[in-house]
């Protein structure tokens, strides 16, 4: 496995294997042509010495290739290279002893630089980078290396060496040869060991493998050259020296393929192979197997071996068997601590993927909670949307459509009328009479029962594939579609108020209701929703106005009206500020006495650009704008103001009284007592001199809230009268718990009094329960004598109208109170101005009659 190759690798191999088979055939070649020893001899040192300085070289070329590349490795070289070198020095020496000096060498010549060469080979060896091993591994590689060596060393010393110093006594020479060369090739053999049982060494295995077989053959000439020494058989140019030739050959190509794949290197771990089988196989036998062959050789080898010689022997053996047994044995604990290890891991393992298992269960648990979880928020979600896309267009209440919708539908026929104009359609705009009575008495609660019920029957009424919706409160609209399918609007608008004759059951109660219903019927004015519903609701209020529980159907003229209205609401704001308000005054008649007792003070607002606008225009504008509560305050104190001013000019005006109109806004008022307290305070004017009238119907709007407020203004000693009585529909049974002084019965039934029995019969009822509750009686609007005697004999006491006196200007009146007792009643009849005003809004004029 080798991370990167140099490319040159593979074809460098060639030219390595080409160049060292060459240089093992040429020596062969000669050794086996020439014959002659002393010439061998010489081919020999000259072959060692330069085989032996290629192989410098080379080693020198892998130091200088690794020294950048692989620091590491470098230095290994550059030992090896040393040891080379070293042994350059014992070779040249042979060279020039042997060939420039024709002597034979001696056997120790540079034998120290041999040993010490192998010395610095054994270093280089182990500075070979190698894998990262523990403390066990490293003693069990040195009791290995150390059997292995020692078995060598026993069979080499029982074989060889032990014989030959049995049969001579040696000389120094030869022991120190016989010591010194097997010693380093030991040493050698101890270093190849250590490289072959190397585990997964981080080397590539070539340039090692060549080294391996090149020390191999050193070792064994090394041997051999012992021997030979030792048996004094040497002489340059045996076939023995070849083998240091070949030494250094496999050296050489060893380094050069180093210094050619000097970027290769193991990154990762080697793949265990049968080459790594083979390996590990041969260094587990290894050095049992060399105490087995040691002590084989020691039983079937005795060549005349002394018992010294056995005992040393088997002492050596032994020791071999203490690191064999040693090391087995630690080979063994290893293996039990790493069983160990290995169930606990296991044990833990499996521990650890239950606790997996378990918070895999946990998070799929949790997962499909979530989930589930999430389905119910997005379900949630998707209905509060649904819902609240519902009540975007729905009326909460009642569940119908509501504005938005409804206008929606507006603008899809509106836009069908922009493709066929012909296509019509309608709108009806619903209130309902009375509803606030109904709210306001009840209350809300059943006020919106009331509204469901109500917007329930609506729907009953209204024609399959057409629209209604509540805009708000008790309002409603319907949307008619397709006019020319048989839809007539008006006549649609009639069943409705058909369906609402009959009453509503709501919690006990029975209600009456009815609808005001305006219609519009679209046309070119219309080109937005809000123009349809503005015209209906204009429509809506002109039924309101016309009494209520009927139809009418827009026309343009409503829309002008109500522009116009609306111009003189706005200038209605201004006019308390720019003084445009000014009062009239209408004498009251006593018949008994025939004389005045006072006036009723009458508003009248003088519009710059439209002339005297009559109180009927501008009254019900105030009052629904609020602007009633200033108006109504400057009136009473106008009022009260005038009296006062005529009483101090006049005492015949001293016992006389000013009638002001309340409005059912001013009645509800609730500080109204204090109101006309301070008013006459301010002014200096007897409360019995001022008369506040209040229209009946207005008292029934909310009779105990109109008898609170009627009890505390009697109190301040104020009359109470109720004005135009007989057409607000009163229950008489409140009548005597009102607080009042005086009836005034509206002009229509006086109106009447000429045509029939039937009216005279009522203002004569009138006058009968007005006296039997101890109420005085005045006939109002009376114009004509015949008129006035009716009245007078069907027991009204007092008469205002016309015929006494039109609403005239302050100066007028005061006119009239000076004739008037004076007894020249017809002389200012005769003198008094006309007042004359106009109504603007509906375009007509009002001439006083007489
Ligand atoms: P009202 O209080 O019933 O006043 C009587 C109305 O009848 C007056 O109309 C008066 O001019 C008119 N009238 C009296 N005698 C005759 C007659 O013989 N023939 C005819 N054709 N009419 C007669 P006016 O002044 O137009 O007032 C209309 C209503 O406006 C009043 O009815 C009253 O309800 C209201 N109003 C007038 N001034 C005030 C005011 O200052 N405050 C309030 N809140 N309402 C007022
Ligand atoms: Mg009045
Ligand atoms: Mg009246």
């Amino acid at each position: 496995m080798y991370d990167s190759l140099d490319p040159r690798r593979s074809r460098a191999w060639r030219y390595i294997l080409l160049g060292g088979t060459v240089a093992l055939l040429l020596p062969s070649y000669f050794f086996l042509t020439v014959t002659d020893l002393p010439t061998r001899g010489i081919f020999t040192d000259l072959c060692n010495f330069t085989y032996n300085v290629i192989t410098v070289c080379t080693f020198g070329w892998a130091s200088y290739r690794t020294r950048k590349a692989r620091p590491a490795l470098y230095r290994a070289w550059f030992v090896l290279t040393l040891a080379v070198g070293t042994l350059l020095v014992t070779v040249t020496l042979w060279f020039m002893v042997e060939v420039l000096l024709q002597r034979q060498a001696a056997a120790s010549t540079g034998a120290i630089f041999i040993l010490f060469a192998n010395l610095l080979i054994w270093w280089g060896i182990h500075l070979i980078p190698q894998a990262k091993q523990s403390a066990a591994q490293i003693i069990r590689r040195i009791l290995d290396s150390v059997t292995v060596l020692l078995g060598s060393a026993l069979i080499i010393w029982w074989v060889w060496i032990n014989p030959i110093f049995h049969e001579s006594t040696p000389d120094l020479e030869s022991l120190l040869v016989a010591i010194l060369y097997p010693v380093g090739g030991l040493t050698v053999v101890a270093a190849l060991i250590s490289l072959l049982f190397e585990e997964r060494p981080l080397q590539p295995r070539g340039p090692l493998l060549l080294l391996s077989v090149s020390f191999l053959f050193m070792s064994t000439g090394h041997l051999w050259f012992a021997i030979q020494t030792a048996t004094k058989q040497y002489q340059s140019g045996l076939w023995g020296d070849y083998i240091w030739l070949v030494a250094f050959v496999f050296a050489a190509m060893s380094a050069a393929l180093q210094a050619t794949t000097v970027h290769a290197a193991r990154t990762t771990e080697p793949p265990i192979d049968l080459r790594y089988r083979v390996v590990y196989g041969i260094r587990i036998a290894l050095p049992p197997l060399t105490m087995l062959v040691t002590y084989l050789i020691m039983v079937f080898v005795h060549n005349d071996k002394r018992i010294l010689d056995y005992i040393l022997m088997a002492i050596g053996i032994a020791l071999m068997f203490v690191f064999v047994s040693v090391r087995q044995l630690m080979t063994l604990l290893e293996n039990f601590s790493l069983t160990f290890a290995l169930r606990t891991e296991l044990a833990e393992r499996r521990r650890a993927q239950k606790d997996l298992q378990r918070i895999n269960e946990a998070l799929e648990y949790h997962v499909a909670k979530r989930t589930e979880d999430l389905v119910q928020l997005n379900e949630q979600l998707r209905q509060n949307e649904r819902q609240l896309r519902f009540e975007a267009f729905h009326d909460r209440l009642t569940g119908l459509p509501n504005r938005a919708a409804f206008v929606n539908h507006l603008e899809d026929e509106l836009n069908i009328t922009r493709i066929s104009p012909a296509y019509h359609f309608a709108v009806l705009f619903l209130d309902y009479d009375g509803f606030k009575i109904v709210n306001d008495s009840l209350g809300h609660w059943l006020g919106d029962e009331f509204l469901m019920a109500l917007a329930q029957r609506l729907q009953t009424c209204v024609p399959a594939g057409n629209f209604v919706a509540r805009l708000g409160g008790d309002e409603f609209v319907i949307l008619l579609r397709n006019l020319s399918e048989n839809h007539l609007p008006l006549a649609f608008a009639e069943q409705i108020q058909q369906a609402f004759r009959q009453p509503f059951e709501i919690r006990g109660y029975r209600l009456f209701t009815s609808a005001s219903i305006g219609v519009v019927i679209n046309d070119e004015t219309h080109s937005t929703a809000d123009d349809l519903l503005r015209d209906a609701d204009i429509a809506m209020y002109r039924a309101k106005e016309a009494g209520k529980a009927r139809c009418v159907m827009f026309d343009s003229t409503m829309r002008a009206q109500a522009i116009a209205r609306l111009g003189l609401e706005t200038a209605l704001r201004n006019a308390l500020a720019h003084n445009e308000m000014h009062l009239v005054y209408q004498p009251i008649w006593e018949l008994a006495s025939q004389q005045i007792t006072g006036f009723e003070a009458l508003v009248r607002w003088r519009h710059a650009e439209h002339g005297v606008i009559a109180p009927n225009e501008f009254i019900p504008i105030a009052e629904e704008t609020g602007l009633i509560i200033p108006l109504g305050e400057w009136v009473l104190e106008e009022a009260c103001r005038q009296l006062k001013e005529w009483q101090a000019r006049r005492p015949q005006a001293a016992e006389l009284t000013v009638s002001v109109n309340i409005s059912a806004r001013q009645l509800h008022q609730s500080d109204l007592s204090a109101l006309v307290q301070r008013t006459l305070q301010k002014v200096g004017l007897p409360a019995s001199s001022l008369k506040l009238e209040i229209t009946e119907s207005v008292f029934m709007e909310d009779i105990e809230a109109a008898i609170a407020a009627s009890v505390s203004l009697r109190a301040l000693g104020v009359q109470l009268q109720i004005d135009d009585f007989g057409t607000g529909y009163s229950s008489f049974s409140y009548l005597h718990r009102l607080p009042l002084n005086t009836l005034k019965i509206d002009k229509s039934f006086i109106d009447g009094i000429n045509q029939g029995e039937q009216h005279s019969e009522i203002v004569r009822a009138i006058a009968t329960l007005a006296h039997n509750l101890q109420l005085s009686v005045i006939a109002e609007g009376v114009e004509t004598e015949e008129q006035l005697t009716h009245v007078e004999l069907l027991g009204c006491e007092q008469v205002q109208g016309y015929l006494i006196a039109k609403p005239l200007s302050n100066l007028d009146a005061e006119r009239f109170i000076q004739s008037s007792f004076d007894r020249n009643f017809s002389a200012h009849m005769a003198n008094a101005t006309p007042v004359s005003f106009t109504c603007p809004a509906l375009a007509a004029t009002v001439h006083p009659s007489h």
